[in-house]
């Protein structure tokens, strides 16, 4: 029973994962996302149900569209793979409680934001907000502890950035400040601070690596959203376990 229902949350946040695609590419472009059927941004031919399976239409099609073989961007199926297994996760670790419903929206948010950070570098104002209200009414009915620790991780999250970009000049945008803000609610006071640490961590690892494989130019922006989206996930899912494992090393 336990790994049909696992199962089933993957197949869920494959199909979520397919429909964030679409938001997280069209919202920045303030293209309507709703009544629209999903065309090929290449030769623009109008894709059949078949050709949008998630994950599944990708791999039979070795990665091309079906009509003029334009290869097909690999973001698209690691996106509703992500989710699925995200989806997966949260059902596995939290079980069917109130907070697994904070932890979909969690990843909903930050798959969301991780297409449109990778794409256009954005993190769009009309996603925080359309989260922000959710993730409020969430921790009423699910605080935390202690109760405030969300609203002050919101504030600790806008002020760290806020510091960071008045110091760096550059490293990191506006959007990552908001993104902090909303994140904080979610994450309470520490998870705030752990996110930021590990997102810090995971930019200077992945940024030597692209450096050092002469993959980017050390003088090219780089968008920082996807570090902080990896460094939330671990947080939100294993941070607790993590802290513990390094206070027991420090102790
Ligand atoms: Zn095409």
């Amino acid at each position: 029973m336990e790994s049909v229902m696992i199962l089933l949350f993957f197949a869920l946040g494959l199909l979520f994962g397919s429909f964030f695609n679409v938001v997280g590419l069209r919202v920045p472009k303030k293209m309507p996302f709703a009544n629209d059927r999903s065309r090929c941004p290449k030769c623009n031919h109008q894709l059949a149900w078949y050709d949008n399976i998630p994950l599944l239409s990708f791999l039979l099609q070795q990665g091309r569209c079906r009509y003029c073989r334009e290869s097909i961007s690999y973001i698209y199926p690691a996106i509703e793979f992500l989710t699925g297994i995200f989806f997966a996760l949260g059902y596995s670790l939290i079980g069917l409680q109130l907070e697994l419903i904070t932890a979909l929206l969690l990843v909903s948010l930050l798959m969301i934001i991780l297409v449109s950070d990778l794409a256009y570098m954005i993190i769009p104002n009309k996603v925080l907000l359309f989260f922000l209200p959710f993730f409020l009414i969430m921790r009423l009915i699910v605080p935390l502890d202690p109760w405030w620790s969300g609203l002050a991780g919101a504030f600790a999250g806008i002020a760290i950035i806020m510091l960071v970009i008045l110091i760096s000049k550059g490293g990191m945008g506006a959007g990552d400040m908001k993104l902090f803000g909303v994140l904080g609610i979610v994450l309470g006071l520490q998870g705030t601070f752990l996110s930021f640490f590990l997102s810090c961590i995971i930019g200077a690892i992945i940024g030597l690596v692209l450096i050092g494989f002469r993959i980017i130019d050390r003088k090219q922006p780089v968008p920082f959203g996807p570090y902080i989206v990896v460094a939330s996930l671990i947080t939100y899912f294993f941070g607790e376990g993590l802290m513990d494992w390094y206070f027991t090393i420090l102790s």
